[in-house]
């Protein structure tokens, strides 16, 4: 199984980091969670796009987590051959949010229809809303999905995908919960969006100071980890900006609660298990 971090970012634009979407290679399927800013450029980065995906998968409905999801179907339309069934997973009301993209893209569809004689279909979109359990399991591949707390952004969830014997946790924008330790209970590798407190409350940003209470911190994201007995935290999304030469300060703070490996996630690091 491989864990690849197509985009590291969070909302605010950033030359070297895409917006939020993590690919898990697994039993030979390629599994997109989150659909941030760039996504396909960072996907063709490492050879797969919207044909291969097998499924994408939205832990929410931020918009830093779905600005690409638009894309992601337009081009999985266009470039499929023949009417071939997007599948997407998300929280409850990701229906809706689906059938509102495809509103928003209504006049691109006819022109395209209009322009082009073997494309004469619409998107097929096919979504599955999760709220707690179990998601699929076959192909060797076993998805589970549990609440987790963003609030006042609701629902959020986040995904557990265990293939050839280990487990990785794509947790999404959460603070410590229930939820959450259950995904991470003895995981091989759990991707955490972070926000590191000390530096953003030095920031005299009273919007930036409003992220700090529905994000986990370093510290949280170290001690869901150590709590839970996972093997190596991956810590993704840095808020605020992560100024060039501080990134051990990152690694530092995690490590101070959690023993063992972390990393301060870069767009397209891969993780091999
Ligand atoms: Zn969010």
């Amino acid at each position: 199984m491989q864990v690849i971090t197509l985009g590291t970012g969070s909302p605010i634009p950033d030359p070297l980091r895409a917006g939020p979407a993590t690919l898990v290679r697994a039993g030979g399927r390629d599994l997109l969670f989150d659909c941030g800013r760039a996504v396909l450029m960072r996907a063709a980065a490492v050879g797969t796009g919207p044909m291969s995906f097998h499924t994408v998968f939205l832990t929410h409905r931020h918009s830093d987590h779905i600005t690409d999801l638009n894309d992601v179907i337009t081009m999985q339309w266009v470039m499929t051959p023949g009417p071939t069934p997007l599948h997407i997973v998300g929280p409850v009301g990701t229906q809706k949010l689906v059938d509102n993209t495809l509103t928003m893209l209504a006049e691109d569809m006819g022109y395209r229809i209009d322009h082009h004689e073997s494309l004469q279909y619409e998107p097929t979109v096919e979504v599955t809303e999760v709220t707690d359990g179990l998601v699929s399991d076959d192909g060797g591949v076993r998805i589970t999905v549990a609440p987790t707390d963003h609030s006042p952004v609701r629902p959020t969830v986040g995904y557990r995908i265990e293939a050839d014997g280990k487990a990785v946790v794509i947790a999404g924008d959460t603070v410590p919960c229930e939820g959450l330790d259950r995904l991470c209970a003895g995981a091989d590798l759990y991707v955490q969006t972070v926000v590191r407190d000390s530096v953003v409350k030095m920031i005299p940003a009273p919007r930036l100071q409003d992220v700090l209470d529905y994000h986990s911190s370093i510290t949280q994201a170290g001690e869901t980890a150590q709590r839970n007995g996972v093997k190596t935290l991956v810590m993704t999304h840095p808020v605020p900006g992560v100024a060039p030469g501080t990134e051990q300060e990152w690694i530092d703070e995690a490590a101070a609660v959690f023993d063992g490996e972390v990393a301060l996630a870069n767009d397209l690091d891969t993780f091999t298990l």
